[in-house]
């Protein structure tokens, strides 16, 4: 076969997600009608702004006597920067420049270019001479990989995403609440942390984090560089940074701690998770060492170029005139999730009522054996049931939780309302028709 050893490996080794992708594609050709909230692929539509936007930038790029679809700064274009810039600096009371802005093709590969900044590479390129790498390796594997904190749950793709910039993943485990547990965060941070990576609204459990928790992070790491004599990095991954529900606020520790960078994305909140447009921004404190500052902008655009060259041109001229608040309505997102847990309530699931963010994490009720048991009954009939398992998440602790994704129809939810009382209501008269 064509493709490296590698590679073979990682793909039999199987993602939850993908399989239920596959099995989603299964069922309907055996001609079943599966309701499907495993994924949390935006549905709703971005809103009429978006639309009159981009007929007005096409209209203009059309008639323009310059080419408007040319190679650019890596970075991106000054004038989005500097909106986004302004927006941030509005929504943090700091005083961002286009220069601190990293547009970005997505939230994916903000983080991804972040991570390649940060963590130092077991591969490496010998005498700077590019194309010539060299594993280094140690056979012995007492080589010590530098360490990234996630708080589990968290989002599946941050182990590949570690793992492929060549670091290691370091489980921290949040509250019985979901929050931040700063005593365990404390213990997990060793010379070789490089950063921690926060998120929210939590993919996959809707927690939005409270200013004091963030204050005391900033805290606890301000203390540990002090006593390590290292620089822990933030990574702020606020992909569903607008997906707010009733008066929840997204916090940031931006205000708090300057080694933080903060991602975020439009696929979420402007339902274009298909147009790969998102940014990163670095700490504007973080200029204040002139030398360093220079080097980390130099590391950061070749780490752009390197994988993607630059974000989207058109979605960067559209971004520069609508701006980062601009949302799809969120309160949709919302009806749906209350929907869903009114039902999960009633029949017994546990769980946190999501903050924001697309997901609610569930944990089984006691009338299903395990997450196989939920599954097979789950997966029976016409109707199948999809859902992530939550083992996905960051393993066995979550083994009797499932992910639910509201990025389905309301029909969708009011199928999987029905589904989800009928498997209950099933399994309750058996449990008692066998007393
Ligand atoms: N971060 C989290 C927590 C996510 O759930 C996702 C996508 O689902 C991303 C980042 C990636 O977002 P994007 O589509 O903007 O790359």
């Amino acid at each position: 076969m064509i493709i490296n050893e590698h590679l073979k490996k990682v793909i039999n080794s199987g993602s939850a997600v993908r399989s239920i992708f596959e099995l989603g594609f299964k069922f309907k050709k055996e001609g079943k009608s599966p309701i499907d909230l495993s994924i949390g692929n935006p549905d709703i539509k971005p809103p009429g702004e978006y639309y009159d936007v981009l007929d007005q930038a096409i209209k203009e790029s059309r008639s323009s006597s310059t080419n408007s679809h040319r190679y650019m700064s890596n970075s991106g274009y000054f004038e989005t920067k500097k909106r986004v810039a302004a927006d941030l600096s509005q929504m943090y009371g700091l005083n961002f420049r286009a220069e601190n802005i990293f547009m970005t093709v997505g939230a994916a590969n903000a983080l991804d270019v972040l991570l390649s900044t940060l963590i130092e590479p077991v591969i490496t390129f010998e005498n700077d001479i590019p194309g010539l790498r060299k594993t280094v390796l140690a056979q012995d594997q007492k080589f010590a990989l530098d360490e990234i904190i996630t708080i589990a749950p968290y989002f599946v793709e941050y182990r590949n995403l570690i793992k492929s910039n060549q670091g290691k993943q370091v489980v921290v485990y949040s509250d019985e609440k979901y929050r931040l547990d700063i005593a365990s965060i404390e213990k997990a941070i060793t010379k070789k942390t490089k950063a921690i990576l926060l998120n929210s609204p939590n993919n996959p459990t809707g927690a939005v984090y409270g200013e004091e928790e963030l204050i005391s992070l900033a805290e606890l790491l301000k203390n540990k560089n002090d006593e390590l004599g290292i620089t822990i990095a933030v990574i702020e991954d606020a992909a569903y940074g607008l997906i707010l529900f009733g008066e929840n606020k997204l916090y940031s520790i931006l205000p708090h701690y300057k080694y933080t960078f903060f991602v975020t994305s439009f696929s979420k909140s402007l339902g274009l998770a298909g147009e790969r447009i998102g940014y990163f921004a670095v700490h504007p404190y973080l200029e204040d060492d002139a030398d360093e500052w220079e080097v980390l902008q130099s590391a950061l655009a070749i780490n752009l170029r390197i994988k993607v060259v630059n974000a989207p041109a058109l979605q960067q001229r559209i971004i520069e005139r609508i701006g980062s608040f601009l949302k799809v309505d969120t309160k949709a997102y919302e009806r749906r999730m209350n929907r869903l847990t009114d039902t999960l309530e009633n029949l017994g699931f546990q769980f946190e009522r999501p903050n924001g963010g697309f997901y609610i994490f569930i944990r089984l009720p006691s009338i299903f054996k395990d997450e196989a048991d939920f599954r097979q009954a789950a997966h029976e009939g016409d109707q199948p049931l999809l859902y992530v398992p939550g083992i996905a998440f960051g393993g066995k602790r979550y083994e009797r939780y499932l992910r639910l994704s509201v990025c389905a129809s309301n029909e969708d939810i009011e199928r999987a309302c029905r589904r989800l009382k009928e498997l209950c209501g099933k399994r309750i008269y058996r449990q008692r028709g066998s007393l």
